[in-house]
């Protein structure tokens, strides 16, 4: 079996280290490819390619890095179906969702990388004492992308535009769980040598890439528990990071909303992915006086989720990415089950090979159990029962997380209520809206670091002021 390879400068090379992982698929619980376990040695090596490429692609004219990161993302898009399907293989994740999502990403590429020809690099200041102050943005130099497993391709494509697109290189370091997807993505990179590196590899890669003294900033995406250790290297070195953790978003549904098409909706945020997305709904707060029609719906359409090899039509949710993930999501049931709660949907694993796991609904919940306190990254909607909808935003806005939270209301004073709810983002009657221009920063555990629109390019440069006087004269 081949073992994958990294690129540095533009050439496909063995890692220097000499672990290897197996990257198997979930469905199957087949090995399918080797990867490299990931050294300081590769990463020393990418760096310095980085290092090399980027003064002559921060001097291309703006409009030219742009046009070269389209003429990539067009490239990417010939090739949608294959990475969807190479995500499918190493992940779990049907292919039809896989599409749509990498789809996305690269009109998300396209339209981030755009934003540079408008964006300010140079501003003119005039100043009351008479001089002119120009606000020049410098890239930083060469940058990293650190990505989990979940969204292989889109979320490399999502931190790429900007950071490329304002004259940074970039070493990225995929998930080691889901390199294949990454590998081929990058086969298809048309960007001069040195722009773009990748190397493979676990934290044995990560963590010497985040504390590179020339790593000016890292784009990490991934949980809490590595998230701190990236923030404690680039602190030491006073570095950039930003920071897209991990999530338990809330959902409030009030009263007065339809309980089934509401469930539906819910359904799909906790589900889809089999709640590997970090924005998958956790926790779920109904209001009392529709609760028990919305429970029958939720339990419903929970067994509408089918599961199997994404790769066949009609799957609904494929396999969890390993049994290490599968295990956490027993180990929340089992605690939520110990301390009285009901399961009323699933919980039950199919007998075979693959990590399934299925869509679970579970009444009876309180805020004690691991369920509503720890991030489970699986298929399952705990209900909790509310008196009102106050209720459900005091206890939405409880968590030490704050990546996202979704509300379902007719009523004008409770979305107006639900936009205090400490999250990067609130949704309001949808889940998952809005584009690439959307601003907002994670809260509590879930990151640091603006994402979206300008912010991104604020990220991704250097500020500095050239202040112009008249000379002295006699
Ligand atoms: P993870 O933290 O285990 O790994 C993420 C990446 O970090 C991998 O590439 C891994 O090899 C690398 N890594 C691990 N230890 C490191 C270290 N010490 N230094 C540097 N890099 C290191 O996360 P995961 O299990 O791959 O992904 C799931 C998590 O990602 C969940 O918590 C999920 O919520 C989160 N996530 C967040 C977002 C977001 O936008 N906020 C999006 C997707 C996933």
């Amino acid at each position: 079996m081949k073992t994958l390879q990294n690129l540095i400068g533009g050439v496909w090379d063995d890692s220097l280290g000499d672990a290897l992982l197996d990257v198997v698929n979930p469905a199957t619980e087949d090995v399918i490819a080797r990867a490299p376990g990931g050294s300081k040695a590769d990463v020393d090596r990418a760096v310095a390619a980085a290092v090399r490429a980027q003064p002559a692609w921060a001097a291309l004219p703006v409009a030219q890095r742009v046009a070269r990161i389209s003429a990539w993302a067009d490239v990417i898009a010939e090739h949608a179906d294959e990475l969807a399907a190479l995500e499918c293989r190493e992940m779990g994740k049907p292919i039809g969702i896989g599409r749509a999502f990498i789809d996305g990403a690269v009109a998300g590429l396209k339209a981030s990388a755009a934003q540079a020809l408008s964006y300010g690099f140079e501003e003119d200041l005039a100043q009351h004492d008479g001089g002119a102050t120009t606000i020049l943005r410098h890239p930083l130099g060469a940058t990293a992308v650190i990505t989990p497993w979940n969204f292989p391709v889109p979320l490399v494509l999502g931190a790429l535009g900007p950071l490329l697109a304002a004259g940074n290189t970039v070493v990225v370091k995929p998930s080691e769980r889901s390199p294949l997807s990454t590998v081929r993505l990058f086969e298809l990179l048309n960007l001069p040598p040195g722009v773009v590196n990748l190397i493979l590899g676990d934290a044995r890669a990560g963590a010497p890439l985040a504390e590179h003294e020339q790593i000016q900033l890292v784009h990490f995406t991934g949980s809490v528990d590595a998230g701190r250790k990236v923030a404690a290297a680039t602190g030491r070195l006073l570095h950039r990071a930003v920071l897209e953790l991990g999530g338990k978003d809330p959902v409030v549904v009030d009263a007065g909303v339809d309980p089934k098409a509401t469930a539906a909706a819910v359904a799909f945020g906790a589900f889809i992915n089999t709640g590997q997305i970090c924005t998958s709904m956790e926790r779920v707060y109904v209001h009392q006086d529709i609760a028990g029609e919305f429970v029958e719906a939720l339990v419903e359409a929970a067994g509408t989720f089918t599961m199997g090899d994404g790769r066949d039509e009609g799957v609904m949710m494929g396999p969890l990415v390993d049994e290490g993930q599968r295990e956490i999501v027993r180990r929340h049931v089992a605690d939520a089950v110990e301390r009285g709660a009901t399961i009323r949907a699933g919980g039950v694993e199919p007998d075979g090979k693959g990590f399934f796991y299925p869509a679970t609904v579970l009444t009876g919940v309180d805020e004690s159990m691991l369920v509503m306190t720890e991030e489970t990254f699986g298929p399952l909607a705990p209900v909790v029962v509310v008196s009102s909808f106050e209720e459900g935003l005091e206890r939405a806005s409880g968590s030490r997380f704050g990546l996202a939270a979704t509300v379902y209301t007719d009523d004008p004073a409770h979305v107006a209520a639900a936009a205090q709810i400490p999250a990067g983002v609130v949704w309001v009657n949808q889940w998952q809206g809005g584009g690439p221009e959307r601003l907002y920063e994670p809260a509590g555990d879930s990151g640091m670091g603006a994402t979206g629109a300008a912010a991104a390019y604020d990220a991704a440069t250097r500020p500095a002021s050239l202040h112009i006087a008249a000379r002295p004269a006699s």
